[in-house]
């Protein structure tokens, strides 16, 4: 430092303020600057002066962190340190941002501030007066003795570091070297120091005080590397810890990590997560990595952006439940009862799960099969997921795979992407931060397969309990144990569920709910539900059944598909057709869109309405007197709380009673009042029963005939099965046209004549040979030009000979037809074991017809049966 003995610092010194670090006289640091003030001074006096006196700027630790005042300067530290600007990096990322090189030359005192803006600027007094520093051992007294022992606690320091690298054999010459004075300054800026020594030392002008604070920190790391060398004997292949050097500098002012336990009571972060690291009791492969990255990022510049990276990367790491975890509480009986007051009816599904919690009860280390829950929207299935995690005191985690079509959705983004993170299910995992929670993988029908990868084929894994003790994550690259969660699954179908992933799960299905099933629910559960979510108790709301019952059938539908009119070939047109067709067209027009829920989904968004309307005429406390309202009728029954054209209005202190009217003013007019024996007016319309994912369907089809050449027209998006079933259905019936005297006087009914089949609802696309005899009683109907029974509907498979052949789904099936108010279902004779599943009460509701030949299926559908020549051909005579 012998160079820097003239150096005059200027009287007037811009101030650089920084929150961590501080710079002592005689070191070199690297400066983050991104505050406005900073970012100014670095621009207009270091980026634009020319003069060696410009590259001079004061630097006062300790300012309160500037980020959040960037209005009023904070107040100042009284000392800081003269430093030169040796180098001046800009970066964009990852957001603009200076890096300054700065050593630190000598103390100063800020005397007067003289502006704040742009950046402060101060008249400052020198404190240091380096000229004063003399070569060799000129101080006496206790100053001389302080100089003295300091020097040897250095020499003795350097003594025990490796000398084969360069920067130690360096610093050993410079000890030598340099006046015993700055001593102090150099080695307590090398040391491990927290910035709160630093500031000590750096507060101590005088130099005596200066050498008495930084010895004991010298003395103390000498100390820490005895400690170390000691157990490091024991462990003699890994020297190279001792020491660790940050690169980049071009003077000895580095700090030296000399011991890695050391403690910093100021936070410094990479010491804050490697103790992190090593309370987070991470398997061994998984902290060798940690402390490896965690080496790699204290020789990193934190400007590196790498660095951020790293730390992320540790971060997310020390945050996984490596070895946390509760303690299951299972009790079968307290479950039963969980389950059931959590949920109404869905008897099956519960004795299963019952099943699966008693095995687990009795083998806690089971690898039983996943769980998945199959059915329509609205059923309860993630409901019941919940009230599992609930019964085993479990941390629940819900992850919606619908439309995951990335497999590092699932497994993560290596960390060579840049925004790479890791999949959902470690993140999962962070969130609830334990180790065994229940997970519900919702939607798992719904994953999508593209470029990136197939994320079912990452799920395999992660189900397989053989392989999931070893779940390896693209970005953290370590192994994670999922052994201990719980996954359930839940779909609407499994018909999409990749084979290779239900073959690893149990599928529980789970069907819709009836009439009164639902009832029930929506006063069990929904309505308290929505009661208590909207702040409104039994006393300011009632509900009563006979409004439920009316909700569910009339308001709560699914919007399933946009109804599309037939399509007509109109140049084909009669005339004697046309009238047919226009009346057949507004007919068609009722709001087919909107079909009975197979779940209370639906419901229960109704009866949210109803408490959004109540609130609002509660909270008003609105009171219309009952002179005023026009639903005389009902005054008598209800007398004070009376639901009002208007809106609701009741005084506050009575119940509001949702009736008819109320509910008509609250939901609007009903979705669904035409009902389903007014499209059966014309021939060559049945009604057939269709499963889809959302449950069970009843579907119209539709027929007519126009003058032609014979040709079959289907619409409605049909796929290749179903227009199959429509080609047999003609040719069973063109065959079969003399027994039914469908002939018309020709020999084939089809002659001079086209055929137009539709199955309404035509932006859905529909497949499957159950509507085979559907589409052979709506022709039967066309041709013979008698009506299907308005109150029947029919499923079943055909073949060319007239044999129905069963068909799936018969319960779903089964459920809409009650739903619709059907009161006759014909179904295959080899599905009747299948009736089994179906409540009692709707078995006694219906009136089931088992067919095995399309013949049994046209007398049932027709009333008085379907005319046939009881198979003689002898009928021909009518000619
Ligand atoms: P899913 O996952 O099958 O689509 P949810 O589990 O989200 O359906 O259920 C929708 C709502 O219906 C939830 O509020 C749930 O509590 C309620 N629910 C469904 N089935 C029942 C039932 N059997 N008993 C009580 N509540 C039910």
């Amino acid at each position: 430092m012998s160079s820097n003995s003239g150096i005059q610092i200027p009287s007037r010194l811009p101030l650089l303020c920084t929150h961590d670090g501080v710079l002592l006289p005689g070191s070199t640091m690297r400066i983050s600057v991104d505050t406005a003030r900073n970012m100014q001074l670095v621009k207009s006096r270091l980026l634009k002066g020319t003069s060696l006196k410009s590259t001079i700027i004061g630097i006062i630790p300790n300012t309160r962190d500037p980020e959040h005042d960037s209005d009023e300067l904070p107040s100042l530290h009284s000392i800081g340190t003269a430093g030169l600007a040796v180098q001046v990096v800009g970066s964009n990322w990852p957001k603009p941002h200076y890096t300054l090189l700065i050593t630190g030359l000598c103390r100063f005192r800020v005397t007067q501030l003289l502006r704040e803006r742009p950046f402060p600027v101060a008249e400052v007094e020198q404190l240091d007066k380096l000229e004063q520093y003399t070569e060799g051992d000129t101080a006496d007294g206790e100053l001389g003795e302080l100089s003295q022992r300091f020097y040897q606690a250095a020499v003795q320091l350097v003594g025990m570091l490796d000398m084969s690298v360069p920067v130690v054999a360096k610093l050993r010459r410079l000890l030598d070297s340099l006046p015993k004075e700055t001593l102090p300054d150099v080695l307590a800026s090398m040391i491990r120091t927290s910035n709160k020594e630093k500031l000590q030392v750096l507060d101590a002008v005088d130099l005596e005080e200066r050498f008495k604070k930084a010895l004991p920190l010298l003395t103390r790391q000498i100390e820490g590397l005895k400690l170390l060398q000691k157990t490091r004997k024991l462990r003699p292949d890994d020297d190279k810890r001792v020491l660790a050097i940050r690169k980049g500098g071009v003077f000895p002012g580095r700090q030296f990590s000399l011991d890695e336990e050391a403690e910093d009571e100021d936070g410094d972060d990479t010491a804050l997560l490697e103790k992190k690291v090593k309370a987070a009791a991470m398997p061994e492969a998984a902290l060798r990595v940690c402390l490896k990255e965690l080496r790699r990022l204290k020789k990193m510049p934190q400007s590196m952006p790498e660095y951020a990276l790293t730390r992320n990367y540790l971060e997310m790491m020390v945050e996984l439940p490596w070895s946390k975890s509760t303690t299951d509480c299972l009790d079968i009986r307290a479950a039963r009862v969980l389950l059931d007051n959590d949920h109404y009816a869905m008897e099956k599904l519960k004795r299963r799960v019952l099943e699966y919690l008693a095995v687990r009860q009795l083998k806690s280390t089971l690898k039983g099969p996943i769980l998945c829950f199959v059915g329509p929207p609205g059923v309860g299935k993630t409901s019941v997921g919940r009230s599992i995690a609930r019964t085993l005191g479990r941390e629940f985690h819900r992850i919606a795979l619908g439309g995951v079509c990335d497999q590092s959705d699932i497994r993560g983004h290596r960390r060579t992407y840049v925004g790479s993170m890791p999949g959902r299910i470690i993140n999962g995992l962070k969130t609830v931060g334990v180790n065994n929670p229940v997970f519900l993988l919702d939607e798992v029908d719904k994953l999508g397969k593209s470029l990136q990868g197939d994320p079912a084929a990452a799920l395999l894994e992660v189900l397989d309990p053989e392989q999931n003790h070893s779940f390896t994550d693209h970005y953290l690259n370590v192994p994670f144990d999922l052994s201990q969660v719980l996954f359930i699954a839940t779909a609407n179908t499994t018909a999409t569920i990749p084979p290779a992933l239900l073959d690893r799960m149990e599928v529980l299905q789970v069907p819709g709910y009836i009439q009164e099933e639902k009832v029930e629910i929506a006063h069990r559960h929904l309505i308290p539900h929505q009661l208590e979510q909207h702040g409104l108790t039994p006393q300011q709301l009632q509900i009563p059944q006979d409004t439920t019952h009316e909700i569910i059938s009339k308001y709560a539908h699914t919007h399933t598909h946009t109804y599309t009119l037939c399509v007509l070939n109109r140049f084909r047109q009669k005339t004697s057709l046309l009238t047919h067709v226009e009346d057949r067209r507004t007919r068609l027009k009722c709001p087919d869109r909107y079909t009975r829920e197979a779940g209370v989904r639906s419901l229960e968004r109704k009866i949210g309405a109803i408490c959004r309307a109540v609130a609002v005429k509660v909270a008003e406390g609105h009171k219309v007197s009952r002179a005023e309202s026009p639903t005389e009728q009902h005054a008598d029954q209800n007398t004070e709380t009376k639901v009002e054209d208007s809106g609701i209005a009741a005084p506050p202190e009575m119940p509001i009673v949702i009736d008819h009217i109320a509910l008509k003013d609250i939901l609007g007019p009903p979705l669904f009042e035409i009902e389903v024996s007014e499209r059966l007016t014309l021939p060559g319309v049945a009604i057939g029963l269709a499963w889809t994912p959302m449950g069970g369907e009843i579907m119209f089809v539709e027929a007519s005939r126009m003058d032609g050449e014979g040709q079959l027209t289907l619409t409605g998006q049909l796929g290749d099965v179903m227009k199959e079933s429509a080609h047999l259905a003609i040719s069973w019936l063109r065959s079969n046209a003399k027994t039914y005297l469908l002939s018309n006087g020709s020999a084939d009914p089809l002659e001079g004549t086209d055929i137009h089949l539709h199955f309404p609802a035509g932006a859905v696309t529909k497949d499957g040979p159950s509507a085979g005899v559907t589409i052979v009683t709506c022709l039967a109907s066309l041709l013979s030009g008698r009506l299907v029974r308005s109150d029947v509907a029919m499923t079943g498979e055909i073949t060319l000979r007239g044999l129905v052949l069963p068909v799936g789904g018969i319960k779903d099936k089964v459920l809409a037809a009650h739903r619709a108010n059907l009161k006759r279902v014909i179904i295959p004779k080899r599905n009747e074991k299948d009736l089994e599943e179906i409540p009692t009460h709707v078995r006694a509701d219906l009136d089931f017809v088992f067919a095995s030949t399309l013949d049994e299926v046209l007398n049932a559908a027709f009333d008085g049966g379907f005319p046939s020549a009881v198979g003689h051909p002898q009928v021909v005579s009518k000619l």
